[in-house]
């Protein structure tokens, strides 16, 4: 009777450790009432609970936030190694899941926790975990997770509280990835860079129509991604991910981006990423990436079990195909460290388009009983499955050949640390010299009437190009384009790319000129520019036939000035030279 006595003991303390284990490893929206997002202290201490529990999870810090906060990442290793090279060297694959990017969209920061925790308490995952390493970022916009209401997105069911879009510096986030203006970005460009996942995973909720998908997602724009990676993309991944998200009854369609009012009107078209974006700005490093998107009008409990679902509908095929997305990548990064040639510049090709099938709702217009006027409305009682256009192919319109360097004067600090920050290889000129190099000359571009995200972007930019001989000194930067980061270094240095530095106004002091001329003294020395100069005498002249110029003495008198040896000659030309000839750096840069 003792010896029974003794044994019920044990297994009644036992059931109650276990039962204690359980309900300690319970994220805070499985203890609440399925309407609540984690508050970020308690994402923070749930990820310190599992890194002291479980030897195979660490959280780390990298930088620090705009808000002073740092920024974690939880990894996730089931050979508990925790050291980039030798995960590397180990051929495991990288998964880089971000979370909070828009802290009102916090559905991957529930479900990431729980994700992490089933990694390495499931039997399924415990065996399945060897080829692969997770890392998770709990919370990337902090500042806008701390700045928690009801209510900052008006049209989205639930949960009860949750962040706001704006970090510490009211900046989207989600187009910082290639000017940096936030401490996160830099962090994280650090973080991407330095670990170079495989696969990444950037969690949204949309707004916009209504349809009957719980989740649509946005995939690594295919033209747009490293040929060899896309078509693997293409053809193997994401059927694969479909059906695994019909598996797991949520089935998914991409993104809903209606070129008409509703989606069944005119099609949908595919998003062009540029890198500002996130998955615009994975692609320039070959890593294959999505942007879930959970619709704003479904519960939250659907949204994050869907959120859920798509890492692990990634991470089965990730395990599936490790050697095929293993064998792509590394072709890609070597066929990007030896291409000669890279596009710069895309647009939508209206005349292609796949047909899709689509699960909507029928849309009509109604009278407002606000406004009087008409306002759409989608019947939730007559879904429907009807095929419909998506343009998703895009045709390069710009491409350029790459020099064998790119020179960046060191004056250009605020580039030259946007480089480092991504781990782009550079050599410094150990002395004075002057090297022969192709220049730009900006022509032309657009800028925007109103700040955009902290900046007056410029658009379609055109340059005309110049071989020169331009003094660089000691201690001025050398970027060679043999990496496999030479989509980054082009995206950004060519001013000609979306969203290149210039474009992001990073070089806008060249546009100003400095010094100018009185007319009354400059009209004698431009009488006698003219008269030495037939060509330029010419072309004055052919100007003069047009009214305006003729009665413009300024114009007339400025003509000529910029056309002469007074004329200051690095406006508008940008400071970055292209160095085409390998053998110049003889001597001048210590490899
Ligand atoms: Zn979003």
């Amino acid at each position: 009777m003792k010896t029974l006595l003794f044994f019920l003991v044990i297994f009644f303390s036992f059931m109650t450790n276990n039962l204690n284990d359980k309900d300690a490893l319970l994220t805070p929206y499985e203890k609440g009432n399925g309407n609540q997002t984690a508050t970020y202290e308690e994402a923070i201490a749930y990820y310190k609970m599992l890194d002291k529990k479980f030897p195979e999870i660490k959280l780390q810090e990298f930088g620090k936030t705009d808000v002073g906060k740092p920024l974690h990442v939880a990894i996730v290793s089931k050979k508990k190694a925790f050291d980039v090279a030798k995960i590397k060297a180990n051929k495991q694959l990288i998964l880089l899941i971000n979370n909070a990017i828009h802290p009102g969209e916090p559905e991957g920061v529930d479900a990431s926790m729980m994700l992490a925790r089933d990694l390495v308490t499931q039997k399924k995952w415990r065996k399945l975990m060897d080829d692969i390493v997770v890392l998770i970022v709990p919370a990337y916009n902090i500042g806008g997770v701390l700045n928690r209401s009801c209510c900052s997105r008006a049209n989205q069911n639930g949960p009860e509280e949750f962040g706001f879009r704006g970090n510490a510096r009211n900046l989207d986030l989600n187009r910082d990835f290639i000017k940096c203006d936030s401490q996160n970005a830099r962090d994280f460009s650090h973080l991407f860079t330095t670990w170079q996942p495989d696969v990444f995973i950037d969690n949204h909720t949309t707004n916009g129509a209504d349809y009957q998908y719980v989740m649509t997602y946005i995939a690594t724009q295919s033209n747009k991604l490293h040929p060899t990676v896309s078509q693997y993309m293409k053809t193997d991944m994401l059927p694969a991910l479909e059906q695994g998200m019909k598996k797991a009854k949520f089935e998914m369609c991409p993104y809903v981006y209606s070129i008409g009012s509703t989606p069944d009107e005119k099609g949908i078209m595919e998003f062009l990423e540029t890198p500002r974006y996130s998955t615009g700005y994975s692609t320039l490093f070959n890593t294959i990436g999505f942007v879930p998107e959970t619709h704003m009008l479904k519960a939250f409990k659907p949204r994050l079990e869907a959120t859920y679902a798509f890492s692990v509908s990634v991470l089965e095929t990730m395990l599936k195909d490790k050697e095929k997305i293993r064998a792509t990548r590394a072709k890609a990064n070597e066929e990007v460290m030896n291409a000669q040639t890279f596009p710069i510049q895309w647009k939508m090709d209206t005349a292609k388009y796949d047909q899709i099938d689509f699960k909507g709702y029928e849309a009509a217009f109604v009278p407002s009983e606000l406004t009087g006027l008409e306002r759409l409305y989608y019947d939730t009682d007559k879904p429907y499955t009807k095929k419909i256009r998506f343009y998703n192919h895009y045709q390069t319109t710009v491409e350029i050949t790459k020099p064998y360097a790119y020179i960046i004067p060191q004056a250009w600090k605020a580039v030259i640390d946007r480089l480092r920050y991504n781990n782009i290889k550079m050599h410094q000129l150990n002395k004075d010299v002057s090297l022969p190099v192709e220049s730009y000359y900006i022509e032309d571009y657009e800028t925007g009437k109103y700040p955009y995200e902290g900046h007056y972007l410029h658009s379609n930019t055109k340059v005309s190009t110049k071989q020169n001989t331009i003094d660089y000194y000691q201690g001025d930067y050398v970027v060679i384009t043999n990496q496999t980061s030479n989509r980054y270094i082009i995206e950004t240095l060519e001013p000609e790319a979306h969203d290149s530095f210039f474009n992001w106004n990073f070089f806008d002091e060249i546009l100003m000129r400095k010094e100018y001329f009185s007319p009354y003294i400059f009209e004698d020395l431009a009488v006698e520019i003219l008269a030495n100069d037939a060509e330029l005498k010419a072309e004055f002249e052919a100007m003069k036939q047009d009214t305006a110029f003729a009665n413009n003495a300024w114009a007339q008198l400025d003509f000529i000035y910029t056309n002469s040896d007074y004329y200051e000659p690095t406006h508008k030309r940008y400071p970055v030279g292209r160095l085409l000839i390998e053998s110049k750096l003889d001597g001048v840069v210590d490899f």
